[in-house]
């Protein structure tokens, strides 16, 4: 043994330094030299960028990586895993169950299946499938590696009929779909080449088509939930066999778990479109159609107090009010490119007049450039911001519509600014404090950016141009003081940009406000300005919407606030209640003296008890429930429950009460 010293190998870390070990090893034995702990953590590895089993041999000379539960690629190793087992349960269970695909997704896995007979899951056969998935991972069973030439693969897989097609697929050279080449790759290692399709076992009961990688062994496995049964197509396919589809989440840890479903919970008892029913927010009328709101009277109020206190900011930072029509010529769709490259999210064209076509907006910008372009600009006017609450229709498909943050109407804060290259850098910094001091105003706290660049085949203008624009957008994302994550390719068509993504109260993220640069439609408009030097330029375009729409920022708040907004934005922000008939007098003349300062107060009369009274203020989230009795008669004082406080506060001089009020009822510029 001592006398084969040549027979190492010299691996490279992530960190830059390296190991050497005996020829052979494995990513396990890398794991188990770096440290025990590690090795106990590892769930699978990298081999130059590809993930790997921890039973992959190493090569001399390559990079490797371990990849932990507790990473996010761990964690897809783990769900993806985990999948596997939900099939192995599901057809221990129904012998003769089809199985498809079983991705890892965000948060969690799935995996399709069709019953034989055309049987449905049924809520309670999730706890059934849990069970027996537990009985697997409590075996123990390993994960074991199969390679087979096509042939063999279709004789094993040939009461699959979906496998199959995925075999037959890959083989053809067809199945562009990630999510079905994801099932099985071709050869790699030493005789790659000749197609080999890869499988897993693990037990003589189940084997799965799959390129990998998995945990070792399914006792590795057990922090996971079914979480609900749902329709899919084959392929995505509506023309195609409607399969069954199992969603399930899976984690490191109990506690990661767990954490995991509160947050679901959370999620789900702020829900928006939940909220939005009990409050009496807004509704999506059948008569109206799929992903088109109509606010009710309190949305309607939240929704203009918002509107007012954005109008009074933009008006502060120099912006200019603009209004423009709902829909336009065609042409001015051509010239914008819109037709071009966003025609499928439009909705389709009117034709009127004879042969004119027009559309309905899905965005504002070409409207304010022919504001813009409506005479000679001077540079002394520059730079100009023209703001608008554009209402701009979108056809989203039927299936991502969703409550108000995925919706086919909706109103925009919409703002371009014109400006001259000198004057973009410093416009684009004055800018992003603007954005982020109105997203703090209305309570959110905690951003980080993203900055988009260029999609590659789907992008007009020269590489300079993006180049420059990146950079301007860069430079002032950095100066910031807040995190910066890049976005490869998820730009506009037009021009890079910047989102604020903002982290709601349970630690979502949204994204909020976007501001691009934009070279292109000044050069599609021809637009133009004359220098000091009497000469003509071209301006810069900056567009930015804030709230990004007025109706998903009144989502993002109400989930955000679970319905109880801040005062300053609640549709009701006092009701007064008289104890008995004999108060009321005194509950209207508070009403009216806490109106007169300005807060929007109402009164809940003696008719009802006053314990069920109390609950409604309460269940209707109102900031402060004050109560008028016979000592308040006397006092001149009011009892005062505020949201959220422990105990109600009794005997409350009115004079005083109003004054308080009077301040936690300004918006967050007044105080
Ligand atoms: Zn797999
Ligand atoms: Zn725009």
């Amino acid at each position: 043994m001592t006398t084969d010293t040549r027979e190492e190998i010299v691996v490279h870390l992530p960190d830059g330094s390296s190991r050497t070990l005996p020829a052979g090893a494995k990513v396990a034995d890398l794991a188990a030299a770096i440290g025990r702990r590690l090795a106990k953590d590892a769930v699978a590895g990298e081999i130059d960028g590809i993930a790997v089993d921890l039973s992959e041999p190493l090569g001399d000379g390559v990079t490797a990586r371990i990849l932990t539960g507790d990473s996010d690629g761990g964690r897809h190793v783990l769900r993806h895993s985990t999948a596997h087992v939900l099939a192995q349960a599901v057809t221990s269970l129904w012998p003769g169950a089809r199985f498809a695909i079983g991705p890892a997704i965000a948060d969690g896995f799935y995996y399709d299946f069709e019953l034989p007979g055309g049987e449905r899951f049924s809520e309670d056969d999730l706890a059934r499938i849990e069970a027996r998935m537990r009985e697997v991972i409590a075996a123990d069973q390993a994960f074991v590696r199969e390679e087979h030439s096509l042939e063999e693969a279709l004789a094993l897989f040939a009461a699959q009929p979906y496998k199959c097609e995925i075999i037959e697929g890959v083989s053809s050279g067809a199945g562009a779909d990630d999510e079905l080449t994801a099932e099985l790759a071709p050869g790699r290692g030493p005789g790659a080449g000749a197609p080999i399709v890869t499988a897993y076992r693990n037990s003589d009961a189940f084997v799965d088509l799959c390129r990998g990688p998995h945990v070792p062994s399914t006792g590795r496995l057990g922090h996971f939930k079914l979480t609900r049964v749902a329709g899919a197509y084959w392929r995505g396919d509506e023309h195609r066999q409607q399969l069954q589809r199992i969603y399930g989440t899976a984690w490191e840890s109990e506690a990661a778990l767990a954490e995991h479903l509160h947050r679901l919970e959370e999620a789900e008892r702020r829900d928006h479109r939940k909220l939005g029913a009990e409050l009496d927010l807004f509704s999506f009328p059948e008569e109206i159609g799929s992903g088109l709101a109509v606010f009710h009277p309190k949305g309607g109020l939240v929704r203009r107090v918002m509107e007012e206190y954005s109008r009074a900011r933009h008006v502060a930072a120099g912006y200019e009010f603009v209004n423009t029509p709902h829909i336009t010529k065609s042409e001015l769709f051509e010239t914008s490119g819109h037709l071009d490259w966003f025609a499928e999210g439009m909705f389709p064209p009117m034709t009127l007049d004879g042969e004119q076509k027009y559309y309905l907006k899905p965005m504002n910008c070409p409207f304010h450039i022919l504001v813009f372009r409506s005479r000679q600009r001077s540079y002394r006017e520059l730079p100009m911001r023209l703001f608008e609450f554009g209402s701009v229709y979108r056809y989203e498909k039927s299936g991502v519509v969703h409550g108000l943050t995925r919706v086919r109407g909706m109103t925009q804060d919409d703002a371009h600014i014109f400006c001259t290259r000198e004057q973009m850098d410093e416009e684009l910094d004055s800018l992003l404090d603007f954005v982020l001091g109105l997203l703090r105003d209305f309570g959110l706290e905690d951003f980080y950016l993203e900055l988009s660049t260029r999609p590659e085949g789907k992008a007009v203008g020269s590489d300079e141009e993006w180049q420059v624009a990146t950079e301007a957008l860069r430079t002032v994302a950095l100066s910031k003081g807040l995190e910066l994550v890049l976005d490869e390719g998820g730009g506009a068509f037009y021009g890079p940009k910047i989102s604020v993504q903002a982290r709601d109260a349970i630690g979502r993220t949204w994204q909020m406000s976007t501001i691009q640069v934009d070279l292109q439609l000044p050069q599609r408009f021809e637009l133009s300005y004359v220098g000091a030097d009497n000469t003509r330029h071209r301006p810069v375009m900056i567009h930015r919407a804030l709230f990004g729409s007025v109706e998903r920022f009144f989502a993002v708040l109400l989930e955000h606030y679970a319905g109880a907004f801040p005062t300053w934005l609640a549709p009701v922000q006092a009701v007064v209640l008289p104890v008995r008939d004999a108060h009321e007098e005194l509950a209207g003349s508070v009403r009216t003296r806490l109106r007169d300062a300005g807060v929007r107060a109402e009164v809940d009369g003696a008719s009802e008890p006053l314990g069920s009274r109390i609950r409604r203020g309460k269940l209707e989230k109102v900031p402060y429930v004050l109560v008028v009795g016979d000592d308040d008669l006397a006092a001149g004082t009011v009892g005062v429950n505020t949201r959220g406080a422990a105990a109600p506060e009794r005997g409350v001089p009115v004079d005083e009460l109003v004054a308080r009020l009077r301040a936690d009822a300004a918006p967050p510029a007044g105080r």
